[in-house]
């Protein structure tokens, strides 16, 4: 299920990175065997009352003058436009209103997005309401005083936020062309791929009116079936800046990831897999998506009869979170085996939406069970009571159990195993819960 993206805007010292933190607060989700993913707190995954959102801050950096100033904040909330649902526009009431606030106003008022003005570093409400008004000037609305140092405000800010999210989700289910995201490190190809599909394939425009995506998304028929290319923008534009910075390549990452089913991991073969490409990899797998390990430039390599076996253990070493994926090996130069993603697609689409019958689960965990008995610790041995499947993308399941903290990491490991030899689940992860049941 694809969550909406909320992103923050605003200049240097207004207090993004504080606002971030407060609304993050301890739901930043840490996925331990993942590399490097979480650290960096550019986004983080947050849940208001019953709703649930991917946070991003796009700030980060220190300018030194001005004019650099506003050209960043153009930049961000370019970036903000393109890949978030909501906005939330931060400005401080202590320094008031000033001209580069003024132009990023006009941008997004533009972007016809929904933009929530935060007024921040309202500590004391009697005190600084009347400064709050001259925020009006800025013709989006109203303003939300808030404190983000105090955390004055931030239930209604986070009450506004979450009134801008479609109705459980209407929309999407209408909707059940696969969404697809190509990601990967800088030059691996990942437009060429696209340009590539684009070129054998039938393009469409979108007949689904009204969706703020159409300029960032394409459409692709392949053997008469629709399928979603998503923030296809980006890679498609020409004098693309190649030295994009860090952070925004992970924001765009994350966010086209949050919004598809299938996701495109490229790796290039020349340069072999690297520990960046874990990192990125980790944000899928994170997620819960369809990963497919796209392995491009296969024509420029020398090959004998050993390569791709080795080129495989490689790839199963740095990603090893995530042995579920298949492994492709294409060239976007030649297209060859390029038309076989979409059988691919297909496939991994079909796998995390697959359920099992709890009756079928229940027989390959008894008989797990028979061939491994399950760990004990202090004479107490783990029981294992009943599985259920809870849900899709990824599937999900429940194990009852007598005691959770006998349930070892690699006993789960062990089923799911089982669980994949009989079933396949290839190309996505599985998700456990473990459930006590006196
Ligand atoms: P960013 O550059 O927009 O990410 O801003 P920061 O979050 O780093 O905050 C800049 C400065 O403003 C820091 O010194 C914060 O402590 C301060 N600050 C942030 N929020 C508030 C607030 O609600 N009230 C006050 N008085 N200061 C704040
Ligand atoms: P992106 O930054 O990931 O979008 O990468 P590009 O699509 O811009 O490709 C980077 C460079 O790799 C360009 O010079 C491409 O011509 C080259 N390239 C892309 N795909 C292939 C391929 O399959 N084979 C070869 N030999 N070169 C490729």
């Amino acid at each position: 299920m694809s969550k909406p993206v909320v992103a923050i805007v605003g200049r240097p010292n207004v207090g993004k990175s504080t606002l971030f933190n407060v609304l993050a607060g301890e739901m930043i989700s840490i996925v331990k065997d993942t590399p490097g993913v979480t650290r960096d707190r550019i986004y983080a995954d947050v849940s208001w009352l019953d709703r649930e959102f991917t946070l991003i801050d796009t700030g980060g950096i220190e300018p030194e003058s001005s004019d650099i100033i506003l050209s960043q904040m153009r930049e961000q909330a370019q970036i903000a436009i393109d890949t978030a649902d909501v906005i939330i526009f931060i400005t401080d009431v202590r320094q008031g209103l000033v001209d580069a606030d003024s132009k990023v106003a006009d941008m997004l008022r533009r972007a016809r997005k929904p933009v929530i003005l935060a007024v921040n570093k309202v500590d004391n409400f009697h005190k600084f309401m009347p400064d709050v008004y001259e925020f009006y000037n800025l013709g989006i609305g109203d303003p939300t005083p808030v404190s983000a140092a105090s955390r004055l405000g931030i239930g209604d800010l986070l009450d506004t936020v979450i009134s801008y999210f479609p109705e459980d989700k209407e929309e999407e289910e209408e909707d059940d062309r696969p969404r697809i995201a190509i990601v990967g490190k800088p030059n691996v190809g990942k437009s060429s791929i696209v340009n590539k599909l684009l070129g054998e394939n039938r393009v469409i425009v979108s007949d689904i009116a009204g969706t703020t995506r159409d300029a960032i998304d394409t459409n692709i028929v392949h053997n008469g079936k629709e399928y979603v290319f998503i923030d296809t923008a980006g890679l498609r534009r020409k004098n693309k800046i190649k030295e994009e910075l860090e952070r925004y390549s992970i924001i765009r990452t994350v966010t086209a990831v949050e919004r598809a089913d299938v996701v495109l991991m490229v790796i290039d073969a020349v340069e072999g897999v690297t520990e960046q490409d874990a990192k990125i990899a980790g944000i899928a797998h994170e997620r819960g998506k369809g990963i497919i390990i796209v392995v491009n430039k296969w024509d420029a390599i020398e090959k004998n009869d050993k390569t791709m076996r080795e080129y495989e253990k490689k790839i199963r070493t740095v990603l090893s979170y995530m042995p579920y994926a298949e492994i492709m090996y294409v060239s976007a130069k030649t297209g060859q085996r390029l038309p076989k993603l979409f059988d691919m697609i297909d496939m991994v689409i079909e796998n995390q939406t697959l359920r099992i019958a709890t009756g079928v689960l229940n027989e390959i965990m008894t008989e797990a069970v028979a061939m491994q008995q399950p760990p004990s610790d202090k004479g107490k041995r783990l029981k294992l009571y009943y599985i259920t499947q809870v849900s899709v993308k990824p599937p999900t399941f429940v194990i009852f159990v007598n005691d959770k903290e006998l349930m070892h990491f690699s006993y789960t490991r062990y089923l799911e195993n089982k669980i994949r030899e009989a079933f396949g689940f290839k190309g996505t992860s599985l998700k456990f819960f473990i459930r006590e049941r006196k």
